[in-house]
């Protein structure tokens, strides 16, 4: 009996291979354009027809190839792009299996012209049935046209699959935009049936975006920027009140290659948690720059997966940038929001670390102090007429930096100041608290209605974040020291914090078994209160285990703010209130508590006009 095994003729083991890499006129798409991309072209032109399945060309002005290439090009395993497995760990081409075009050629015509710039006559090659039809040498420009056309003619069950022309024009677009959004220094042209559908000239991110999607997108994209040493995020997120109701525009690069990213997904949905409308997504178009050694892109045979080495730090990365972004452009759209010029230069970090927000008041002025306290502050308080002393970092930025906290403006903003007379200028911090919950104060448009127990909350978890992290928590020198009692598991995990706890202020004479003797408390703690805030940080710490550095400080920063924030039915006087605002809308996101709560609503004039209609 003959033996039963045989290899497969190589057009049939081709036209298997083509089932993985060419599901419709859209894969086809996303591999020319990225050969064109991998040739270094500045110009790439996409020629559809019919959504792609008579036609699909791309033609670039990238390197070319020689008359031997051309041939080679359509061999499985033919690649320019890596010589040994090695390679596989350092990709910089979006190529590298060296089967696209051999994958292309078993099931389809294929018409490829090409010429590199040190050849004077190119190469016309054609193929059909997966064999070189005919090869010529001819004048052609410099770069490379590749025509795909007749998709699926020798395979009509696969043919039949396809989708409506809608449906398969909608997949090339985006397969086109996944590549023409990142790829900005291209110019990039499409056609679809004869008709330009997209011209976009070599730009920055942000014009590539609204050159894609519309003008109306300018004015709603938040620039996100955040650099530490394992991962760079790059790009824009929606203003959370555009968000839509279905799945949109979300686009994650790494290392400008579109990856799809559940995980990553999660980080940024997790960074709008409290700001979106139910039932709606964000839009972002992010780049995340990482040494190539640390991702593996070959998970997958359409390579929109990859596997990071460092998920949970790139995670929580992109979820506090994203945050800090969110709040730093304070995303307050019904207030009197001028559109900020900084949108269009996205700002820089300036440390590598994870940076946590921080706002620039002046750390030792409490008006809560009891003055019967059993603490002595060491630090100095500012006078009450200091009034301006809460914005020192802000001031001294000049004003553009101050534009970013003050897109809503309060009337007492000095920019108005001019118009008033003095009499008129000292009346301008007027607020009124009601039913000792709520502190109404007068903006440009109509009112803000400020939730005091909240706001107390989001100034000083900003606060406590800031002195946690930038290990700057002043301290206030207790007459007495003061013992506390708890068990081991307690203080073992306090022992865990000791760190945070040290740099929000506190000073530890002692750090013994069961016992802590503390001599100096952060400005702000009193000294009766300590026991009780260590507790409730206990318990924060065991109920959440928090699992980086960053999660552990926010976490007390947390704590602190919810031990230690006024409550409602407190009475504040008119100081008190002003400092509630002011500090307030100095925060980097005033709109929401650190538990995601509400903290201040507002109400036009026009919606007051209304109620008197
Ligand atoms: P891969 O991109 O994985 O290397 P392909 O089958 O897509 O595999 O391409 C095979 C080879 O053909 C590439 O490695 C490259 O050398 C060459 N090639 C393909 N398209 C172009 C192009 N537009 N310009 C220059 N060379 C190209
Ligand atoms: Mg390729």
């Amino acid at each position: 009996m003959p033996n039963a095994i045989q290899l497969l003729p190589k057009h049939v083991a081709n036209q298997i291979a083509a089932g993985e890499v060419v599901q419709r006129p859209s894969s086809i798409v996303k591999e020319l354009l990225e050969n064109a991309i991998d040739a270094a072209a500045t110009n790439i032109q996409l020629v559809v027809k019919e959504s792609g399945k008579t036609l699909v060309q791309v033609i670039d002005n990238g390197i070319g190839m020689s008359p031997v290439d051309a041939e080679l090009c359509f061999e499985r395993h033919a690649t320019s792009k890596i010589s040994s497995a090695q390679d596989l760990f350092s990709l910089t081409t979006k190529g590298f299996r060296g089967e696209a075009l051999a994958s292309i050629a078993a099931i389809a015509h294929v018409e490829l012209k090409t010429r590199r710039d040190q050849d004077e006559l190119g190469t016309l090659l054609k193929i059909e049935g997966n064999k070189i039809s005919s090869k010529d040498l001819i004048s052609v420009s410099k770069g490379t046209s590749i025509a795909v056309k007749n998709l699926f003619y020798n395979i009509p069950a696969r043919r039949s699959f396809l989708k409506s022309n809608n449906v398969e024009l909608r997949h090339v677009i985006e397969e086109f935009y996944r590549t023409a959004l990142i790829h900005t220094e291209v110019h990039f042209l499409m056609y679809h049936n004869g008709k330009e559908l997209f011209n976009l000239p070599a730009s920055n991110f942000r014009q590539r975006i609204v050159n894609i999607f519309g003008n109306k997108t300018n004015t709603r994209l938040v620039p996100v920027s955040e650099h530490t040493e394992i991962i760079s995020v790059d790009g824009f997120v929606g203003k959370p009140e555009y968000a839509r109701k279905s799945r949109g525009e979300q686009f994650f690069f790494v290392n400008k290659r579109f990856i799809k990213s559940p995980y990553l997904h999660h980080a940024v949905c997790a960074a709008f948690d409290g700001l979106l409308p139910p039932k709606a997504f964000p839009s972002y178009y992010l780049n995340l720059t990482v040494n190539p050694n640390t991702i593996d892109i070959n998970i997958h045979p359409t390579k929109t997966e990859i596997k990071f080495e460092d998920e949970h730090t790139i995670y929580a990365v992109l979820r506090a940038a994203i945050k800090h972004s969110l709040g730093q452009f304070s995303i307050t759209p019904t207030l009197d929001f001028d559109r900020d010029k900084n949108l269009d230069t996205p700002y820089q970090y300036n440390s590598k670390s994870v940076r946590m927000p921080s706002i620039d008041t002046d750390p030792n002025f409490n008006p809560f102090a009891s003055t019967t306290s059993t603490t002595k502050n060491i630090s100095k308080k500012i006078s009450a007429s200091d009034w301006e002393g809460l914005y020192v970092g802000l001031d001294s930025k000049g004003n553009d930096n101050k534009n970013k906290y003050s897109s809503l403006r309060l009337e007492s903003d000095p920019i108005s100041e001019v118009l008033f007379d003095e009499e008129q200028v000292s009346n301008k911090y007027k607020t009124f608290q009601i039913q000792n919950k709520y502190i109404v104060n007068t903006i440009k448009s109509g009112m803000v209605i400020i939730h005091q127990n909240r706001a107390h909350q989001r100034i000083l978890y900003e606060d406590f974040l800031k002195k946690i992290t930038l290990k700057k928590g002043g301290s206030q020198k207790l007459l007495f020291t003061v013992d506390l009692d708890f068990n081991k598991a307690e203080i073992n995990t306090l022992k865990s914090i000791q760190d945070q706890l040290e740099h929000s202020g506190f000073v530890f004479d002692n750090f013994a078994k069961e016992k802590l003797t503390v001599s100096a408390l952060p400005v702000g703690v009193e000294g009766d209160n300590v026991q009780a805030i260590f507790r409730q940080i206990i318990y924060d710490i065991d109920s959440d285990l928090p699992d980086t550095h960053f999660s552990t400080s926010d976490l007390l920063a947390k704590s602190f703010a919810n031990s230690l924030s006024i409550n409602s039915g407190k009475t504040l006087n008119s100081k008190e209130q002003e400092f509630l605002v002011n500090s307030l809308f100095a925060c980097k996101e005033p709109m929401l508590s650190p538990f995601n709560k509400k903290v201040y609503i507002t109400m036009d004039l026009d919606e007051i006009d209304n109620k008197f209609n």
